[in-house]
């Protein structure tokens, strides 16, 4: 059986990566590995986390037909490379991928069977206070996220479904019986 292409989106500081790395520890599946221009967060593992490449070597990719699909978010590349998730998912195993919404509806298109998964925070201010404990920004950063939040959080509706991440072990749980769900119909 081919494994289950999961997509997970949401605004920044929502907990992505958050609820990905706990399912990750509870579950089976490969994290899809994205390719990226913008500079290293606290917490970024090189490889683990991203492929950090230049603009440069990012343009470079796109001229020669490397990426799955790509999009600028913040004034960044971010693209995913062709063939690694048909290896995976061709040999059974499930893949997560973490992707903004355009890159979410691109890929909905090549892989019709994915499975799409919308984090809406609990409200706009609990959101605010998670994007200022992650911390690194600055105010204005703040309100220019939550800026694209709103944007971002209007085309949620088309998601296969949202999960609204308030308690962490239960927006998990939640994650986790979607899976199951999507993988027995
Ligand atoms: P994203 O990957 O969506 O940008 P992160 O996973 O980095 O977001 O989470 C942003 C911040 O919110 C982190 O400090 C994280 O610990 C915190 N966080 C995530 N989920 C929850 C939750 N359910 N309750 C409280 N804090 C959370
Ligand atoms: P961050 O800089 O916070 O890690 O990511 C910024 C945004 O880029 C997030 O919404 C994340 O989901 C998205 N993103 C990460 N990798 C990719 C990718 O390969 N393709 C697309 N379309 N978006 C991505």
């Amino acid at each position: 059986m081919k494994g289950k292409l999961i997509i997970v989106s949401g605004p920044s500081g929502i907990g992505k990566d958050t609820i990905v790395s706990e399912y990750l520890k509870r579950n089976n599946a490969y994290k899809s590995v994205s390719c990226t221009s913008r500079p290293m967060r606290e917490g970024d593992i090189p490889d683990k986390t991203y492929h950090f490449i230049t603009k440069e070597e990012f343009e470079e990719k796109i001229k020669n037909g490397e990426l799955l699909e790509y999009t600028i978010y913040n004034h960044n590349y971010y693209g995913t490379l062709k063939n690694t998730l048909d290896e995976k998912l061709n040999n059974g195993i499930d893949v997560i991928m973490i992707i903004e919404v355009e890159g979410e509806a691109n890929i909905k298109k090549i892989y019709p069977d994915s499975v799409s998964i919308f984090l809406l925070p609990p409200s706009m201010d609990v959101l605010k206070e998670r994007l200022i404990k992650r911390g690194n920004v600055s105010l204005e950063d703040i309100e220019d996220r939550l800026e694209t939040a709103k944007k971002e959080i209007e085309v949620s509706t088309r998601y296969d479904y949202n999960i609204v991440n308030d308690d962490l072990n239960m927006a998990v749980e939640e994650l986790e019986k979607i899976v199951q769900k999507e993988k027995t119909e």
